[in-house]
């Protein structure tokens, strides 16, 4: 029987409770730190205990925590394990228990919790760390070439620019043990799959860049459910397992279009709606209203991609109930209906997600729709006045460009309308504006960088695509496919 994701979530934390941790609820998404924008990581809830700014509510605890990467929007449908939207298991300690429990402990859940064969696991451990390595291979008995020494940008974990840091140590899982030990590589997505990193956070990095000794030695780890329930459910990526495949399931009836017998990139685009949905759910659940700013900027630009996603798959909303067309409402009740041991919080809710869903994609269709008045126009003087220089009518790049970055219009839908004018559209002209528009934005970052001190912030409030168009001077593109 495979096991299911909500029963990982539940045997992780069962295993700690057992070992003295509290279970201590998710936190919100919204974080209650300053420092950064939404909640990225179990330990963010903790950050003032580790910093010994709050008393500690229990030696040790362990959480389901909901998190938001914006970081990884680019690698969703693209890599087998990223998600905007995700649950990171943690265990923590806040003085009390270090680096032996937490490691003896996260091979004992590996191995034999959750059954994985220890020859397919490999460590990773921060350059100069030989407790870590005596540890691993003296205590666990990992073979030392399956423990590997990384440098400070993979294994030394910081939430932030500032604030409680320390060496990591990650637990990755081989698909491919035949492939050996020479030139194995932790980044090549189709051999290994990280799943476990345990931060040893004793340093408190300050705004100088230096680090100071925290009073106390912490552990904060975090395990993906998502990935765990990959490897477990056998599965090639997060996105099938039961956790998120309903959401995939969903979308494909709608568009009727069979996700088994897809190609990869409609795939891709399925895994998109699958991540995307999860996120805006979850995101206007914990209060986050679709804006141009900050969160809500974010939570914008996630439905618009769902919109325009779908769009290309031809998924066309329910009329009759009610929902003026919409889809996302749809798909919605499909992501609520999973909710119930991520966050129950959410079904109370819904009244009130669906409705923001419905009303923001209807805005951004009526966007479209202008767009669609525009391309006719275009089409309309490219046909009249064009065929006279050989090639035929010719759009311009120019002018698709426009409806691109004004009016959300997906390349890829011009140059079908386009085509069944009989008009051929210049993508070099497109791409040019493109590179163009890319310069300015750029421009414009550099310029926003000199006077905003947390970088942090600056990369979550300033996504560098995507709908920063419609009112700002350095009009942005709309998201890429
Ligand atoms: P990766 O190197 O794969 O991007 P990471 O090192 O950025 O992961 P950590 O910051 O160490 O991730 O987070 C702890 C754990 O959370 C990871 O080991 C992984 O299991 C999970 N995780 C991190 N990012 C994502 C994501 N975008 N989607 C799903 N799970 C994630
Ligand atoms: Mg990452
Ligand atoms: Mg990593
Ligand atoms: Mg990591």
């Amino acid at each position: 029987k495979v096991v299911s994701g909500d029963e990982i979530r539940q045997r992780f934390l069962r295993f700690y409770a057992s070992r003295g941790h509290k279970i201590i609820p998710s936190s919100s998404l919204v974080p209650d730190d300053p420092t950064v924008l939404l909640t990225i990581a179990g330990m963010l809830q903790f950050k003032p205990v580790f910093l010994g700014k709050e008393p500690r509510p229990v030696p040790c605890a362990t959480t389901a925590q909901r998190c938001i990467r914006t970081n990884d929007i680019e690698n969703v449908g693209r890599t087998a394990r990223h998600h905007t939207f995700f649950e990171m298991l943690g265990n923590f300690s806040f003085g009390d228990y270090f680096k032996k429990e937490a490691i003896v402990w996260a091979w004992e859940l590996t191995t034999k919790e959750f059954g994985l064969p220890s020859e397919r696991l490999w460590v990773s451990i921060f350059e100069d760390d030989d407790d870590a390595f005596n540890i691993w291979h003296t205590e666990v008995g990992v073979p030392k070439e399956r423990i590997k020494r990384m440098g400070e940008d993979d294994n030394f974990w910081t939430s932030g620019v500032t604030g409680p840091c320390g060496p990591c140590s990650e637990i990755y899982y081989d698909f491919h043990p035949d492939r050996g030990y020479v030139d194995a590589d932790f980044g090549d997505g189709s051999r290994f799959i990280e799943l476990y990193n345990l931060v040893f956070m004793q340093y408190n990095k300050k705004d100088d860049g230096s680090l100071e000794l925290l009073k106390q030695k912490n552990i904060d780890t975090g395990m993906g459910l998502e990935r765990m329930a990959q490897v477990l459910q056998k599965v090639p990526n997060n996105y099938e397992t039961d956790l998120i495949f309903p959401i995939i399931e969903k979308a494909s009836n709608l568009a009727m279009i069979s996700y088994a017998n897809a190609d990869d990139a409609t795939k891709a685009n399925f895994k998109i709606i699958g991540d995307h949905m999860r996120a805006v759910v979850y995101l206007i659940s914990d209060g986050v209203v679709p804006s141009n700013v900050g969160r809500g900027y974010v939570v914008r630009r996630l439905i618009r991609r769902v919109v325009r996603t779908g769009k290309l798959l031809g998924i066309k909303g329910d009329v009759e109930g009610n929902i003026e067309g919409a889809f996302l409402p749809l798909l919605a009740r499909t992501v609520i209906e999973l909710c119930t041991n991520i966050d129950p919080d959410v079904k109370t809710r819904m009244p009130r997600i669906l409705e923001e869903l419905k009303r923001e994609e209807i805005r951004f269709l009526q966007t479209l729709e202008r767009g669609e008045k525009l391309l006719d126009q275009f089409l309309e003087n490219a046909l009249s006045s064009g065929g006279t220089n050989g090639d035929g009518p010719l759009l311009s790049g120019k002018d698709v460009f426009l409806l691109y970055d004004t009016y959300g219009f997906p390349v890829e839908i011009t140059a079908e309308v386009a085509e069944e004018r009989g008009v051929n559209i210049d993508l070099e002209g497109f791409e040019l504006e493109m590179e163009n528009q890319r310069r300015q934005s750029q421009a414009a970052h550099n310029v926003v960088k000199l006077t905003v001190a947390n970088e942090t912030e600056l990369s979550e409030s300033i996504p560098d695509t995507e709908f920063l168009g419609y009112s700002t001077l350095f009009a942005s593109a709309v998201v890429k496919g």
